[in-house]
């Protein structure tokens, strides 16, 4: 290290957010020029870091004016489709869950609503502030440990169902393409069914593969099949199938009886030959949980552990696609 990056170094040592981000520091005539290696920060860590730097800069006499250059290696993003066949089956409840559930198992997720028809991600995650923006790109807002843009904090609801397939593509995109940060996991939370979103997200943004929630009831199985024959002509490896809403246990008795039938999906994914990645029961706890923004998979209940475990087992697949 040369005599005259002493000054730099000492000054940039009191920035603790620049620790590791220096890839070089040089001071000629009186100018400084730092390059910092910003990979993984957001664009509003980006310029909070620069702001420091030059702030603390501006205190040593010797250094007259700074220049400032960021590279960053691309964070590379793996998409997590989650579908459904039909609505109504607690697509959106597994999706938030499960990116809950992905951040407490250590990973750094983000979690996007792209349902136009019923945008419900800000009310499950109980955050619904607007995003900002920065560089042209949507900040996602963050809820439980989990960063998350929804397509109903771009526009009013009921406004989207109206929306043509260019018109949803470029909105999905918009989402997508939002300053994700480090996250490196996205879970997509798509509209049920076979429509446009699922073509755009599938050709555009390639996702590393799908899950599928469906009921036990055999109708719900049938729609789901559609789901997963979009995915697996597209060449979209299916990680597997979550039954949702199997077996009813009664809040005052705890008789669990079975509304839907149980089982029907874990058959149905042998037949599939897809992996079955568990099953989650119909609680009032669930459902009221998710209307007061409060994802049981962040709590410590037992529906907490449900979603762990296949969390656990989605990663398994993952490692193994
Ligand atoms: P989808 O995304 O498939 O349309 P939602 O996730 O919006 O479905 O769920 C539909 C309704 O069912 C919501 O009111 C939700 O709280 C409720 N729900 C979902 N899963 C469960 C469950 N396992 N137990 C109880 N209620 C559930």
């Amino acid at each position: 290290m040369s005599d005259d990056t002493a000054f730099l170094d000492s000054a940039l040592a009191a920035v603790s957010a620049a620790a590791g981000r220096v890839a070089s520091a040089r001071l000629a005539a009186g100018t400084a020029s730092l390059v910092l290696d910003v990979t993984g920060l957001s664009a509003h860590e980006r310029a909070t870091l620069e702001a420091d730097i030059r702030s603390a800069l501006a205190r040593v006499p010797e250094v007259s004016e700074v220049r400032i250059a960021m590279s960053s290696e691309k964070v590379e993003r793996t998409i997590i489709a989650v579908g459904s066949g039909k609505g109504g089956v607690g697509k959106s409840t597994v999706a938030a869950n499960l990116a809950v559930a992905l951040a407490r198992a250590g990973r750094k997720v983000g979690l996007v609503d792209a349902d136009i028809y019923g945008p419900s991600q800000p009310r499950i995650m109980g955050n619904s502030d607007r995003p900002e923006m920065a560089d042209k790109q949507i900040v996602p807002v963050e809820a439980h440990g989990v960063r998350m843009l929804s397509i109903g904090q771009l526009v009013e609801p009921g406004a989207a169902l109206a929306w043509r397939g260019p018109m949803a593509a470029t909105a999905l995109g918009q989402l997508i393409d939002g300053d994700w940060g480090d996250a490196e996991l996205l879970v997509v939370d798509l509209p049920p069914g076979t429509g446009d979103i699922q073509l755009s997200l599938i050709q555009k943004w390639k996702p590393a593969g799908a899950v599928i929630v469906s009921t036990p009831q055999d109708l719900a199985l049938i729609d789901a099949t559609r789901a997963i024959d979009l995915f697996r002509k597209m060449n979209v490896p299916i990680l597997g199938l979550i039954e949702n809403m199997a077996g009813y246990a009664c809040p005052h008795c705890g008789e669990v009886s079975d509304p839907f039938g149980t089982g029907g999906a874990e058959a149905a994914a042998k037949v599939l030959s897809i992996p079955f990645l568990g099953r989650i029961p119909l609680t009032i706890a669930i459902r009221t949980a998710s209307d007061a923004g409060d994802p049981p998979a962040a709590g410590e209940g037992e529906e907490a552990a449900l979603f762990r475990d296949i969390a656990a087992r989605l990663m398994e697949r993952m490692a193994a696609a």
